[in-house]
């Protein structure tokens, strides 16, 4: 981890000086540059965290009007990090200039989009205990064999265990499990190719994504790092730590990203601007199916020929099961 600075652009009034910090808001500590030069040579360093500027520096030796507009170019191409900022000059013009410029650079900052994993969560936890399901299940498969005197505790599971050895699964359909689910537009499209389980997905006609819009990290990305984004760390790890491909899948995504937003603020409908994301744009689902039902999507979806993204939220699946259900996969051997 680097230090953090705080940056005083200033020719003449020492940032140290109590008179100074009381008339101008500097700090001790704070690290004192007299040219507009020495800034960007510090700014560079990707350290400094805060500014407060001056704007005369005298002859020669740069304005803070000009190294505003220097940090708004290097910004724009993805080169400095963010950094808050303040404007201490007595010269309101360059004020009015420094600010104008700042705050155009701070949009370059804002948070543009985040990258997120697959997710998977139990509906109503409570009403999804294991024992409450086993319960159903033996009462509705003892009616075929009228064998209700035989129910005692742990009976349930012993008989489940033989409805499945059997292949007597329709006892399983009484009981219903309902996740949670976040993942790939392309993955829903498979997922939803399940015909016995109900759905309520987020409704890309009538949501826009009005603050970032949220994709899944691809699997065969390793490199990508899942977080909130601005343009500036992008390009700050990618100098040093990440291969070509991660930059372009990342910059694809930044323009779409883009586009999408112009074609919302230009008055085009969420169902519209929609047409511009990739499939790997994140989506939200509620599925809900019977055990019967989840048990056969696990089984085919599981398997090698399924998609490798498809294989990774079906484990996520099947955890859920092993933890809160594990009665209806103890057979599966993965
Ligand atoms: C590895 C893999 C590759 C795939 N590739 C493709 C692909 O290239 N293109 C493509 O379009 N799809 C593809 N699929 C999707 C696949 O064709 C099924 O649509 C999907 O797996 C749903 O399976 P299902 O029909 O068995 O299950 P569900 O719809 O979940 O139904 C469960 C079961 O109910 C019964 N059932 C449901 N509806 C009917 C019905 N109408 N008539 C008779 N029985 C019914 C069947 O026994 C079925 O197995 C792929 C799936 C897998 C796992």
């Amino acid at each position: 981890m680097h230090a953090t600075i705080k940056l005083w652009l200033d020719d003449e009034r020492n940032p140290d000086d109590p008179q100074i910090q009381s008339k101008f808001y500097s700090e001790p500590g704070m690290v004192w540059v007299k040219t507009e030069e020495d800034a960007k040579k510090i700014l560079t360093t990707g350290t400094v965290k805060f500014i407060s500027f001056d704007n005369d520096l005298g002859l020669g030796n740069g304005s803070g009007t000009s190294l505003a507009n220097w940090i708004e170019e290097q910004t724009y191409n993805g080169k400095l990090n963010r950094l808050n900022w303040a404007i201490h000059s007595m010269n309101p013009v360059a004020c009015k200039a420094i600010a104008w410029t700042m705050k155009s650079v701070d949009k370059y900052w804002r948070i543009i989009m985040e990258i997120i994993d697959h997710s998977v969560v139990l509906m109503q936890p409570g009403e999804h205990d294991e024992n409450k399901l086993v319960d159903l299940i033996e009462y509705a498969a003892r009616t075929c064999y009228q064998s209700f005197d035989k129910m005692k505790v742990g009976s349930g599971e012993e008989l489940i265990r033989s409805c499945i050895k059997n292949g007597h699964e329709s006892v399983l359909e009484h009981a219903v499990i309902s996740f949670h689910i976040i993942t790939s537009r392309y993955n829903s499209h498979e997922l939803v190719r399940h015909r016995i389980a109900s759905y309520s997905q987020e409704s890309q006609r009538y949501c826009a994504y009005k603050q970032h819009l949220k994709f899944i990290k691809p699997l065969w990305l390793n490199e990508i790092p899942i977080g909130k984004w601005t343009i500036i760390p992008i390009v700050e790890k990618s100098e040093f730590t990440t291969p070509l491909n991660w930059i372009t899948f990342f910059k694809g995504l930044l323009e779409v990203e883009q586009l999408y937003k112009n074609l919302i603020s230009q008055g085009y409908k969420p169902e519209e601007a929609r047409e511009i994301l990739p499939n790997c744009t994140a989506t939200e689902l509620a599925m809900t199916a019977n055990i019967r039902e989840w048990r056969h999507i696990l089984n085919l979806r599981l398997s090698p020929k399924a998609s490798k993204e498809m294989q990774y939220l079906m484990n996520m699946i099947l955890d859920e099961f092993k933890i809160n259900f594990p009665i209806f996969v103890e057979d599966f051997k993965l």
